[in-house]
């Protein structure tokens, strides 16, 4: 209810009710409600600049979450990184150094991507640099996988190649340990059977039975088989490639022809005394690149240490060979 207001009229000594214009009236409300207005708006702008809403609350958690997530990320990114230094390390210490291929420099494996900016896209906003530097270490570490990947792809073929090789070059004996009445004469200076004088004897000379079983003692292919070698008699030359030529002489008969590849211990010919031969055994040679090498340093395939040892004692003694 209005509340009614008086004046003192002094004239009329008498209390008089106030009058108000009607038009005033409106003027003040309106210029009340113009102000409340003013002022709830005013009040409202400048809280919205201090107090979140329910939905901006909700959305800045989103985004804490999210970043909280990314940096998650990026540890279990370190940890992958860690991980594949450590297998980079071993492939270039021990893999590719044991096969002889050079290590992979660090630049090759950390290369980024260049040219054009692949990470343009994740520009213009407070979190740009967060997922541009997260895409930009996992695409370093996609890159050094693939580097990785490609180096063991080489390091199995290398692998494969020593195998070839392995298999290939003279390492055996040729004559079985039991077949031997014994180990004639190795490499080095030894007295002549025919003219008594010291000259160097270039192959080891294995006494044995005629007939003894002779074994090819590395993969090849049998490049001679004939008896038209001075000194030699019937022989037979393995070429095992990779430089290496293995040599057996005086042969009593041959079990292979020329051309014919043969692998490791296939039976190649029987122990004779054809050519310079003073009586029955072999005379084997190892030739390296067009130089006779001594025929020991191969001996490791069928031998056990000792018997490697006794072989080792029996041929530095200096003694007559039989040629
Ligand atoms: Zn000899």
């Amino acid at each position: 209810m209005a509340k009614v207001k008086y004046y003192y009229d002094a004239e009329t000594l008498s209390y008089r009710k106030i009058e108000r214009k009607k038009s005033t009236t409106i003027k003040y409300t309106a210029v009340f409600l113009l102000a409340s207005a003013l002022f709830a708006f005013l009040f409202v702008f400048i809280a919205s600049q201090y107090i979140e809403s329910p939905k901006e609350r909700q959305l800045t958690r989103e985004l804490q979450n999210m970043q909280l997530q990314y940096e998650l990320l990026n540890k279990r990114m370190d940890d992958a990184i860690a991980a594949l230094e450590n297998v980079e390390e071993r492939d270039n210490a021990i893999y590719r150094l044991y096969f002889e291929a050079n290590p992979i420099p660090e630049e090759q494996r950390r290369a980024g991507f260049g040219g054009v900016n692949r990470y343009k896209k994740f520009e213009g906003y407070d979190n740009s640099q967060l997922i541009a530097e997260s895409n930009k270490r996992l695409d370093i570490l996609e890159k050094a996988i693939v580097v990785q990947s490609k180096s063991l792809d080489e390091i199995a073929k290398l692998a494969k190649d020593k195998e070839k090789f392995l298999e290939a070059i003279p390492a055996i004996q040729p004559v079985r340990n039991e077949n031997l009445t014994r180990m004639a004469s190795g490499y080095g200076y030894r007295t002549d059977p025919f003219t008594k004088a010291r000259k160097f004897h270039f192959g080891m000379d294995f006494t044995a039975p005629r007939g003894t079983p002779i074994y090819a003692t590395g993969n090849g292919i049998v490049k001679r088989a004939d008896n038209r070698a001075s000194g030699y008699g019937k022989h037979i030359r393995i070429d095992h490639g990779h430089g290496y030529i293995s040599l057996y002489a005086h042969l009593y008969k041959y079990n292979v022809r020329v051309n014919q590849r043969v692998k490791r211990g296939d039976l190649i010919g029987y122990v004779g005394s054809t050519g310079r031969s003073e009586a029955p055994h072999l005379h084997y040679e190892v030739f390296k690149d067009g130089e006779r090498i001594n025929p020991i340093n191969f001996y490791y395939g069928n031998l056990s240490a000792s018997e490697f040892n006794e072989l080792l004692r029996k041929a530095s003694l200096e003694n007559q060979s039989l040629d």
